[in-house]
């Protein structure tokens, strides 16, 4: 049996945890999609192009990892594809209700999905993307929290937008 994952998510930018759960979850998996949502124009730093590149130039690198976009409906995406399984990664206490409520919103959808929840090394559990985008915006460094072509295109980013 072919065991295949889709790991969806915004990753604006990616960072080590999400790199941590792909690794993490090559252990189960075959194959693991990586699917970018495409949300232009809402309040994303990064193009969908820029973010799948920066997937692409690290998680892509990795075998049995494919990064496709998708927009619409996350169970209409599996469905055409035939996979079963919906990769998430799970922080802390308080990502888990919104976790949750998707899960089942996405099962009511598609009963056949299953949602599976890794836990990232304890390292990167205080980790987002949407810190690590406030904590470059203010000049900080986020070494060895981000992949060194996301520092870069952070540093590039918040330079020209000052
Ligand atoms: P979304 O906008 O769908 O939440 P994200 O790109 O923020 O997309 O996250 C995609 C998935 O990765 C989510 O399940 C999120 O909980 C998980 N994730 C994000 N950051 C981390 C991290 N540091 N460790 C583990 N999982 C994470």
């Amino acid at each position: 049996m072919n065991r295949e994952v889709v790991y969806p998510g915004t990753f604006d930018p990616v960072t080590n945890g999400h790199l941590d759960i792909i690794k993490r979850a090559l252990q189960m998996f075959d194959q693991i999609t990586v699917a970018v949502v495409d949300k232009p124009g809402k309040n994303l730093l990064f193009t969908t192009r820029e973010r799948i590149e920066m997937l692409q130039a690290t998680a892509g690198k990795l075998s049995n990892v494919k990064i496709e976009r998708f927009e619409g409906l996350l169970v209409d995406y599996l469905q055409k594809r035939n996979i079963f399984v919906i990769l998430r990664g799970l922080r802390a206490v308080s990502d888990f209700e919104y976790e949750f409520q998707i899960a089942l919103m996405n099962r009511k959808l598609y009963s056949n999905i299953e949602s599976v929840f890794l836990m990232p090394s304890q390292e990167y559990t205080y980790l987002s993307s949407s810190l690590i985008k406030e904590v470059v915006r203010l000049g900080g460094k986020v070494e060895g929290l981000v992949p060194g072509v996301v520092e870069e295109a952070l540093n590039k980013k918040f330079a020209l937008t000052k």
